[in-house]
């Protein structure tokens, strides 16, 4: 069978993550015809949500928290009409074992002050735990070199960072925000982590979360491509490619048949775009990008989703210290008509967890969870399911931006996206979004509409603004 695109330039967008659906739509809004393909029965790749067999819900793989400095994800949002659907909020809770709470978030100071109050009088940080702080973070304030090859877990030590500020801290906050160990994480990319969420400004560091499931948040990019001529196939996956240099055509070779296209845009993750590699036409360039590829390495992501019979906290989410698991997100509150009792726990960068049976895995956070809402005892769990997202984000080692290729792929009229392109990004769906724009931002200039679609970054607030 041959899928024909009929008019005008037309693309093929290989992978309906946040990278593909961002090209697709960027690129449908500026008059290509688009064919989205997409392997998987929903949209949203890594961030994304299905019915689960066991427990009869829908739920997203794993809770997504988006920043106000993601401005291409809002971009990509706006674009498809459903930034509404965003909750936000600049409070974090930090709870202790024993149920002890400090309130983290801004004040009226200005930029980058503007956290420093709450975070001066939380318990849950000791006076020394503070000033290492304190320290480190005005140190952050300098700027650090793009190539730095230092480690942030070797950098912390040479800051004299205290227990405190190590475990509740830098590993709980910033290395979870990285999903890695910190002697795994390139000191460039803390640094950028730290200024976006706690010294830019307040907008930037502000939380966001979708009030529904996230498969529900794509179908606004479904009839967007569907409004502008394009189409998004499902459960299609895609086995090769072929280039024609006669009519200057790829042709897509899909498990629902062949698609013709002039442009083609590869958003797939590191791997499968590694697989992909030996199923393209032979041209220089491809061994070295299949080398850089096997640079990539993999960190899971685990969610104990659980269904109580009772209330176990009025708070909408946490950060818990201490334990195995890190985060909170009661879901019940946070998503629109949800009901029920729904909290799900997220235990980022942690392959003992992720080794763990799910009998085990259950019990350890249950367990956990009692020692922050002591209402666990008493409650009944209803049901429960367990998420181990095994390949969940890319790590961010020194040296890994040699690794990370721009949109423009040796292969003629074809282009990469993927939150593991060279965005300058860590592993997000504001690195995925980022990517399909720029690689949406080649093919306009290729065809000779050049044309801005990257979402500028945020501009810096207060005293932020003259400190570069
Ligand atoms: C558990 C978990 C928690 C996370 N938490 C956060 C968070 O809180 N905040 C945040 O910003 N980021 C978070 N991330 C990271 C974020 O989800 C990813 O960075 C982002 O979604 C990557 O998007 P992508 O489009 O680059 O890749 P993907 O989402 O992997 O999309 C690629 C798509 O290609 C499809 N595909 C693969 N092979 C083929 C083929 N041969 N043919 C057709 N289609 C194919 C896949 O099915 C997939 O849909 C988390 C990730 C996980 C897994």
């Amino acid at each position: 069978m041959i899928l024909h695109q009929n008019s005008g330039k037309s693309v093929t967008v290989i992978g309906g993550g946040v990278a593909g659906m961002s090209a697709a739509c960027a690129l449908a809004e500026a008059g290509l015809r688009v064919q989205l393909v997409e392997g998987r029965r929903f949209l949203g790749g890594r961030a994304s949500s299905y019915l689960h067999p066991g427990v009869q819900e829908v739920i997203d793989n794993c809770q997504h928290a988006l920043f106000g400095c993601c401005t291409n994800q809002l971009g990509f949002y706006r674009r498809i009409g459903v930034e509404q659907k965003i909750h936000w909020t600049r409070e974090m809770t930090m709870i202790e074992p024993g149920g002890r709470r400090s309130l983290l978030g801004p004040s009226c100071l200005p930029a980058p002050l503007h956290d420093v109050p709450r975070l001066l009088s939380a318990h849950a940080f000791t006076l020394a735990d503070k000033l290492a702080l304190g320290r480190a973070i005005c140190a952050l304030l300098r700027p650090i070199p793009a190539d730095s090859t230092e480690s942030l877990g070797d950098w912390l030590r040479r800051h004299k960072q205290t227990k405190g500020a190590l475990n509740r801290f830098w590993r709980l906050v910033i290395a979870s925000a990285l999903n890695a160990e910190l002697d795994s994480i390139a000191l460039p990319y803390a640094a950028m982590v730290i200024r976006g969420l706690f010294l830019n400004s307040a907008e930037a560091g502000r939380m966001g979360m979708s009030t529904v499931p996230l498969s529900e948040l794509y179908a606004g990019a479904d009839d967007f491509l569907k409004a502008r001529g394009g189409g998004v196939l499902l459960s299609t996956r895609v086995e090769g490619a072929t280039w024609n240099e006669a009519v200057a055509q790829w042709t897509v070779q899909t498990s629902s048949g062949d698609l013709r296209s002039d442009f083609v845009i590869v958003a797939l993750p590191f791997e499968a775009t590694a697989k992909l590699l030996s199923h393209m036409p032979p041209v220089e360039g491809a061994e070295a990008l299949a080398e850089q590829l096997a640079r990539f390495e993999h960190w899971p992501i685990c969610s104990v989703h659980l269904w109580f019979d009772r209330e176990i906290t009025e708070l909408e989410h946490a950060v818990l210290l201490d334990r195995e698991i890190h985060w909170m997100y009661n879901q019940s509150r946070l998503q629109t008509g949800r009901g029920g009792h729904y909290l799900e726990l997220v235990v980022s960068a942690s392959r003992s967890f992720a080794a763990l049976e799910r009998k085990a895995a259950i019990e350890l956070a249950l367990a956990e969870l009692a020692d922050f809402f002591p209402r666990v005892k008493k409650a009944k769990l209803e049901k429960f399911a367990l998420v181990k997202e095994v390949r969940a984000t890319f790590g961010v080692p020194p040296g890994i931006d040699a690794a990370r290729p721009t949109a423009i792929s040796p292969w003629p009229n074809c282009f990469l996206a993927g939150d593991w392109t060279a965005t300058g990004w860590p592993s997000t769906m504001e690195s995925a979004a980022r990517s399909g724009h720029l690689a949406a931002e080649a093919i306009c200039k290729m065809i000779g509409e050049p044309r801005t679609i990257l979402d500028p970054d945020l501009k810096p607030q207060g005293w932020m603004r003259w400190i570069r």
